[in-house]
């Protein structure tokens, strides 16, 4: 028989889900934060799964459909295996609803394996790899940008019996599928180089991926938001994928799926500085050189065309996000649209 699952402070027998505060961190005037942490424990063995959500703490989509999903529509009894999930993986974060931690200014997303001796985010980010990554037989970190983009899941490489299970894992999942380029970016918030949590765990041999989800200022966290739907269908096609429910995956029939091989090519960047004019729609194959957006001043004069560097689609843009890039302008050498194409 499955044992009981302690995570930290947190224990579920099997058959059981238990939540509460896995750790906590202590700031400069001795607070403690806690880093809240769901354990189900199924009441037969299988694969163990582990899920972060609100890693950037202003991305609350994936922290519903954890809640939805762990607390209302699976249940423990009926299921092989184990999930661990932290529905706030950055409590740090979400103290002040930033994406990145303000306490020691790191982006958790690039903070893995993190240090147990680390800055704050680090420790936390050190306390879900060493208690539920690093054991798991798949992880998923649920992200999100700004509507209008593509629900889409992010694979990066690995070897390859880790890196096909995690695309067979994405694939279940359900939403189109973009492998992570092999060139290195500076996302916002990292430096060139830096690796994504999944990034972390694919080349510590555990499959994962990134879920990215459509989030937006008009989002009521209903669960009939189209968003939180596709998020916790999501999850329960790759639970039954694993063979941890019972059932068959169902299509997402909900959101715009793209089906091919894709692969992140990188950011249009702008040369002057106003704000963006969109002119295309994400999800839309797009010829090289077409115009996608202009620069115009505060006059209201237009300054630059951006164009597609490539044949490809855009999968939502970098301005127009509150969280990172405040508003629709930019200024020169800034981003202006996540850009991907056919492989
Ligand atoms: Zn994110």
């Amino acid at each position: 028989l499955p044992e009981a699952l302690k995570v930290g402070d947190v224990a579920a027998n099997p058959g059981e889900t238990r939540w509460g505060s896995a750790t906590s961190v202590e700031l400069r005037d001795g607070t403690r934060v806690s880093l809240p942490v769901i354990v189900m424990n199924g009441r037969e063995k299988g694969p163990r799964l582990a899920i972060t959500a609100a890693t950037h703490p202003t991305e609350l989509v994936g922290v519903r459909a954890v809640q939805i999903a762990l607390r209302a529509r699976i249940d423990p009894s009926e299921l092989s295996g184990s999930i661990i999930a932290f529905p706030v993986a950055n409590p740090l974060g979400m103290q002040f609803g930033e994406y990145v931690s303000p306490h020691d200014l790191t982006n958790m997303s690039v903070a893995y394996p993190g240090s147990r001796d680390g800055t704050p985010t680090s420790r936390l980010a050190n306390f879900i790899w060493e208690n539920a990554a690093k054991h798991a037989d798949l992880v998923m970190d649920f992200h999100e940008n700004v509507k209008p983009c593509l629900h889409f899941s992010l694979v990066h490489h690995s070897t390859p019996d880790v890196e096909n299970r995690a695309l067979e894992a994405a694939k279940a999942f359900g939403i189109t599928l973009i492998r992570g380029s092999k060139a290195s970016f500076a996302l916002p918030g990292t430096k060139a180089g830096d690796l994504t949590f999944s990034g972390v765990c694919l080349r510590n041999g555990i499959p994962a991926f990134t879920p990215e989800f459509e989030g937006s200022t008009e989002i009521s966290f209903s669960e009939n938001e189209t968003s939180v739907r596709a998020a916790v269908r999501g999850l329960q096609n790759v639970l039954k994928k694993l063979g941890m429910l019972k059932g068959t995956v169902e299509p997402q029939s909900e959101v715009k799926v793209l089906n091919g091989d894709f692969e992140f090519w990188g950011m249009t960047k702008a040369d002057r500085g106003g704000i963006v004019h969109r002119l295309v729609d994400v999800g839309t194959k797009l010829p090289i050189g077409t115009p996608i957006a202009k620069i115009v001043n505060v006059f209201g004069d237009e300054l630059e065309t951006i164009q597609m560097p490539v044949e490809g689609y855009l999968w939502g843009w970098t301005v127009g996000n509150p969280a990172t890039n405040r508003n629709w302008s930019v200024q020169c050498g800034g981003t202006i649209a996540f850009v991907f194409r056919e492989t």
